[in-house]
């Protein structure tokens, strides 16, 4: 069966009715006012995209026996010269989809059968307004004429008749439109106009059918991932009209403000005018509320249907409905879009009003929705335009100057301006310029580039990878296309779009509504997963903890040696030649150090911090080997000097310290090894801190983390020596802390002697970024700059592993690196830290192997926290369904 009327369909057969054909029969099901009709399916429509643009046999005359069911209860019959049934040809997808093909009104229409409709009406301006209407309408959709060619033969007839509106033209003018536009028509096609409606039935089907393999269709489903196999269906729906008179009218209307959530009846319609006119703009429609003056009882009777079709739905309507001679008739309901602040509101709501359960509601907002919110948002209706648009690498919008130095951004933004840093690419040594700057926009790199990672972790505004503006230093420009930007010009960068913007645009204030906050705190109820921070500062923690954190999963401590007051003290320390040159170092940056950690701690009490000690590689800390070079050449053309000596002398050090892998070098545990001396300072100014505290009354939970362990013995080792000096700060200082003592699982190693490992860790943590590398063996730069864009077009890998993390491989090793350690240790708490804890499919595949927490950026907090208790949502939702 090829064809179905509404009152044989139902919302179960959406996927072959399409949206529109199943919502109509829902509609008609609950004995709403629906004109009636049929859908012809998706699959027939598949089949003809895959028959060479052929109907499926029989097709034609299946429509026409179900067509004489319709017209039996209109009692109206099509083609009829005396009392023609005329009907509305409309596409419909299974998923909502514009680009589709424009519906056309009034088919059936012809010399003949508009005789007809004037007797049926008594009104000839109406049937040769309709009559127009539909060749018009035909003529554009169906047999390709460019619409204006249509407007400006309606345009002449206005100037010379000296009139403003389409409603003021007569009977006799719109008779003569009808001849001039089949006159075009011919022209234009060399086709004659279709007077027969069979005819015009059999190619509106056929069109709407074409129309899914149209180009502006095939390009909105790739862009939203919509498979294109679905097919369309095709509505075909008796005509009522609202362009009766004045007790006619078409509009639509929101069951709830689609932009704020509020529960009001929002809409819009015009009187006497049909379908498209309401959207098309030509006349400006009236708000909702003034039906009710109106046509009073209609609205009520509308309002009413509003309230039920929601309830039934159990979600917030779109509905456009018609009003002919005061007969309300509903043409189409749906799920209406909305903003994100609207999608928490309602769902929220509706669990009050008891239509949903707090599970539905958890699973009904979607991560990106969560991600919308605690960002500062461009003013979604602000009309600037885009100068350019890069990758949206970090939400937000953000406002200033255009700075193409680091240092110079450093500068204006420490003093107080608004600064967009803009640069090819970022590294590590441009940290205090993003610090300082408002946003980040880059030319080159990838969502997971340094610039990207580093902003979100700031939660700052980033677009990054914008190929589209060249900049060129030299000059202090940068250019795209359009414009030329130069140095201290205002821009403004939207991270949640990726657009480039010139000058200041309005944006709005984020911030966790209340609503929000309540959605949120019924997925802490049922999450299993627990969610963490990563906070390397007091106000990243503060940060976290405001937007729900279970605790911090990774403050690392790279900072708090690279930070301009300590940077000196770590240079000296690593130039030291004696072991007690280095100790003095050391004893320098102790208390330094200790009070970082106080402010930390003190803003996380009662909550667990995880402290990574030093994981760098100690040449990162020294100059730049070249930029030495070029002083020491320099320095040498003068007479000896101080300087000079003392240059030589790191630049040697550099050389001693210079590797040829880094990532695979002497930093982390290995180092620690080396010269443990590092870590029981940083270990002494962790329970320093916390015993101190503990005098405040203070809780503080301490997770020391130890990086980079491949083999247990290096755990071993390690924790015997800081355990060791744990021990001694608290017993020396009478104070009684919490502490355990784990290891990052980042290296394959690890996770394959993960039972070894786990007789030495309380917990372990997966370092998913330096895991993902090592396991592909791709270093992450490389990669991102030179072939995943090839791995992505030849369909090698389907998406970037350092963003959605590779259940496959990388997944299979923390599944069994996880499994093998709570072997031993029943108590092993198993973390993930990094970037990938807060990407919902990552999220979600923790949740499925039983992690115990995800910790990721403070931005991503919300986000980790909705996805995991969705997991667990839709497993209750889909027992309650059984049981019912
Ligand atoms: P869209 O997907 O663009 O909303 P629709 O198929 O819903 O397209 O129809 C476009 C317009 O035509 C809408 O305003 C709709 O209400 C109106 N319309 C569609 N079918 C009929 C009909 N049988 N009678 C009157 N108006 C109709
Ligand atoms: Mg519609
Ligand atoms: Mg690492």
């Amino acid at each position: 069966m090829y064809v179905y009327l509404f009152e044989e369909g139902s919302t179960k057969l959406r996927s072959l009715l399409g949206g529109k054909g199943a919502d109509l029969a829902e509609m008609t099901a609950l004995g709403l006012p629906v004109p009636p009709g049929l859908t012809v399916t998706t699959e027939a429509c598949n089949y003809y995209s895959s028959h060479n643009f052929n109907f499926p046999p029989g097709l034609e005359q299946e429509i026409m026996n179900k067509l004489r069911l319709v017209e039996a209860k209109v009692g109206r019959v099509f083609g009829d010269a005396n009392n023609p049934l005329l009907v509305s040809v409309r596409s419909g997808a299974p998923i909502s989809m514009p680009g589709m093909m424009d519906t056309v009104l009034n088919l059936g229409l012809n010399d003949t059968t508009v005789q007809g409709l004037i007797r049926q009406t008594d009104n000839e301006r109406f049937a040769y307004d309709a009559y127009r209407r539909f060749i018009q309408m035909f003529g554009k959709v169906v047999m390709g004429v460019r619409g204006d060619e249509f407007e400006s033969i309606i345009r002449r007839h206005k100037e010379s008749l000296k009139v403003e509106s389409d409603v003021q033209l007569d009977s006799n003018t719109l008779r003569t439109l009808t001849r001039e536009f089949k006159e075009l028509i011919k022209k234009r096609t060399g086709k004659d106009f279709p007077d027969n409606p069979q005819t015009q039935l059999r190619m509106a089907v056929a069109a709407v059918f074409q129309s899914w393999n149209g180009q502006r269709a095939k390009v909105y489903r790739q862009a939203n991932k919509i498979s294109d196999t679905l097919g369309t269906g095709v509505n075909i729906q008796t005509m009522v009209f609202g362009n009766m008179g004045a007790d006619s009218a078409t509009g639509v209307c929101f069951t709830r403000n689609p932009s704020t959530g509020e529960r009001v009846f929002f809409g819009e319609y015009l009187i006497n005018a049909q379908g498209e006119d309401v959207v098309a703009g030509i006349r400006t429609p009236k708000p909702i509320a003034e039906l009710r003056s109106d046509l009073g009882d209609t609205y009520h009777e509308l309002s009413h249907v509003c309230e039920l079709l929601e309830e039934h739905f159990r979600d917030m309507q779109d509905i456009e409905f018609t009003i002919e001679k005061k007969k309300l008739y509903l043409l189409q309901t749906r799920s209406g879009k909305r903003s994100a602040t609207a999608a928490i509101k309602i769902a929220v709501d509706m669990v009050s009003e008891k239509l949903l359960t707090k599970e539905q509601a958890l699973i009904r907002i979607s991560p990106s929705q969560i991600e919308q919110l605690v960002h500062r948002q461009v003013d979604p209706s602000s009309r600037a335009r885009p100068i350019a648009t890069g990758l949206p690498a970090s939400p937000g919008a953000a406002t200033g100057k255009v700075i193409f130095d680091t240092d110079q951004a450093h500068q204006l933004g420490s003093a107080g301006e608004s600064v967009i840093l803009v640069r090819e690419e970022t590294a590590p040594e441009d940290i205090h310029g993003m610090i300082a700057a408002r946003g980040v926009l880059t030319s080159r790199g990838g969502m997971t580039s340094h610039a990207a990672v580093v902003a979100r972790g700031m939660g700052k505004p980033a677009v990054v990878g914008c190929e589209q503006i060249k900049i060129d230093p030299a000059s202090h420009v940068f250019i795209t296309r359009k414009v030329t930007v130069t140095e201290n010009d205002i821009i403004t960068i939207d991270g949640t779009t990726g657009n480039v913007l010139l000058g200041e645009v309005p944006t709005i204030e984020p911030k966790l509504s209340q609503e929000a906050e309540k959605l949120l705190g019924w997925a802490d109820e049922i999450r299993k997963l627990g969610v963490r921070a990563n906070a390397d500062t007091p106000e990243g923690a503060a940060k976290g903890r405001g937007f729900g954190a279970d605790g911090i999963g990774l403050c690392r401590t790279e900072r708090m040696f690279n930070a301009q007051d300590r940077l000196p003290i770590v240079q000296q320390m690593i130039l030291s030649d004696s072991d007690a040159a280095r100790a003095s170092s050391l004893e320098k940056l102790k208390p330094l150090q200790k009070n970082d950690f106080k402010e930390i701690f003190r803003n996380m009490h009662d909550l667990p911090v995880t402290i990574r000690l030093l994981d760098l590689p100690l040449h990162e800390f020294l100059p730049k080997y070249e930029e030495l070079v070029r002083d020491v050449a320099e320095l040498r053309t003068r007479e000896s000097n101080e300087t000079l000596t003392s240059k030589e002398r790191i630049l040697r050090k550099v050389i001693t310290l210079t590797e040829h892998n880094p990532m695979l070098g002497h930093r982390g545990c290995r180092l620690a090894i080396s010269h443990p001396e590092i870590y029981e300072m940083q270990t002494r100014a962790i329970f320093e801190a916390a015993a101190e505290l503990l005098k405040e009354d203070v809780k503080v939970r301490v997770e020391i983390m130890l990086p980079l362990v491949g083999e247990a013995n290096e755990i071993r080792f390690l924790r015997e020596r800081v355990a060791s000096v744990a021990d001694e700060v608290l017993t020396r200082l009478n104070a009684k802390v919490e502490y355990k003592i784990g290891t990052m699982i980042e290296v394959p190693r690890a996770a394959l002697t993960a039972d070894e490992i786990a007789k030495y860790a309380d917990f372990f943590s997966f370092g998913t970024n330096d895991l993902t590398q090592a396991t592909f063996a791709f270093s992450r730069d490389d990669a991102e700059a030179k072939f995943f864009k090839d791995y992505f077009d030849k369909q090698i890998l389907a998406s970037n592993p350092f963003e959605v993390l590779d259940r496959r491989g990388v997944g299979k090793l923390m599944r069994f690196a996880a499994e093998e350690g709570r072997k031993v240790n029943p108590y092993l708490k198993v973390g993930i830290c990094g970037e990938h804890g807060g990407e919902p499919s990552s999220v979600e595949f923790c949740h499925e192997i039983g992690l115990d927490y995800v910790s990721c950026s403070p931005y991503r907090v919300p986000i980790a926290r909705l996805v995991a208790s969705q997991a667990v949502a839709r497993g209750r939702v889909a027992q309650s369904q059984e049981n019912k």
